[in-house]
């Protein structure tokens, strides 16, 4: 889960662990009850934040689907890539 940062009109801070559909949620200032609002952290650049800011990547659970799907093209490519070595050589011989 993405760690989001907040502020208060106050200048506290406080940091979330939320999901990422609950990152706008209302956050209440633990210090003087004042309402905040999410702010840009340096966590973000962390691997977590990393899900939070790539609009195509979404979710964690989407950017492994995507890494599984990735996965499973790139081998069956190389499959085939085998496959057609395979049979050039086989014509190749016959061929000579
Ligand atoms: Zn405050």
């Amino acid at each position: 889960m993405p760690l989001y940062e907040y502020r208060c009109p106050d200048g506290h801070t406080a940091e979330e662990l939320r999901k990422y559909v609950d990152r706008d949620e209302p956050v209440t200032c633990g210090e003087c009850g004042a309402p905040m609002v999410r702010i840009l952290s340096a966590h973000h650049q962390q691997p977590d934040g990393l899900y939070s800011h790539c609009p195509n990547i979404g979710t964690p659970d989407n950017y492994e689907r995507k890494h599984d799907l990735w996965k499973r093209q790139q081998m069956e490519r190389a499959e085939k890539r085998e496959h057609r070595a395979d049979r050039a050589c086989e014509l190749r011989r016959m061929a000579g």
